[in-house]
């Protein structure tokens, strides 16, 4: 379903993704983990388009993802994103930050995006915030309305990039049982994420990065509990 194929990202001379290539089928959830600064982030993002690698290709149910061609924002449209700061429309209301790209991307009526919209936030669970604003909500409902808004592009995968890492504590486990939810349900996922506990009981593999490549990819409990290389090994003694 996604294929990255030797893809290398650079900053202004400086190699954030290194000649990574990973191969993610459907249904699979894949949790990216790594050191800050390893390149996790410019990975996620060259797989939805965000960026766009100098060199290497990355292929979407076997289409190339190539903004100079036609059907890049269609195969975009495949990949519903959720971000660490959430990225809401402050001057919306929830309903309307889950409706707005239905209407205008999809050409859904107001009513039909309304019935999607309610349909997803009963699956996280607030559909009583529907008519707040952004900033009368916690940071973890902020984070299941942003899950739910991409999810009302009905998106045939979702990634998602530190999710709960600007969570207060309590609000993690809220927005982790959404996603566990959406994995259980089928949904393809790449997760950026430091959760531990996530990523050993939902996760079917650990791609662990450092400084830009990919040094393991594995399945879950080989990663945590037997890990190849030196440096997962050292990266885990740190963070366990
Ligand atoms: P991670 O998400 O694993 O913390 P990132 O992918 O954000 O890592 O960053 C990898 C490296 O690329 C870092 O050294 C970062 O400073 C650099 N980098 C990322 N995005 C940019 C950018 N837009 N401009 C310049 N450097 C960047
Ligand atoms: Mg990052």
């Amino acid at each position: 379903m996604i294929k990255v194929d030797h893809i290398t990202k650079t900053f202004n001379g400086f190699t954030a993704v290194n000649d990574a290539s990973l191969e993610i089928e459907k249904g699979e959830i894949v949790c990216l983990i790594g050191p800050s600064g390893s390149g996790k982030s410019t990975l996620i993002r060259c797989i939805n388009g965000l960026e766009h690698p100098e060199t290497g290709k990355v292929y979407i149910d076997g289409e190339e993802l190539d903004p100079k061609s036609g059907n890049f924002a269609q195969i975009r449209r495949k990949m519903g994103f959720v971000f660490q700061h959430f990225n809401l429309f402050p001057n919306m209301t929830v309903l309307e930050n889950l409706t707005l790209a239905p209407v205008k991307v999809l050409g859904k009526s107001q009513q039909e995006a309304e019935d999607v919209a309610m349909k997803y936030l009963q699956v996280v669970g607030l559909v009583e915030k529907k008519d707040e604003y952004p900033n009368k909500l916690s940071g973890g409902q902020k984070q299941r309305v942003a899950i739910a808004r991409a999810l009302c592009l009905e998106p045939e995968m979702m990634l998602f990039d530190e999710p709960t890492s600007a969570l207060d504590p309590e609000m993690v486990l809220d927005v982790l049982n959404v996603m566990k939810e959406l994995a259980n349900e089928g949904m393809t996922m790449i997760v950026v994420t430091h959760e531990m506990g996530f990523a050993k009981t939902v996760a079917n593999r650990v791609v662990f990065l450092e400084d830009g490549k990919i040094v393991e990819d594995t399945d879950a409990k080989t990663f945590y509990e037997n890990p190849e290389s030196d440096r997962a090994k050292d990266f885990l003694s740190k963070v366990m």
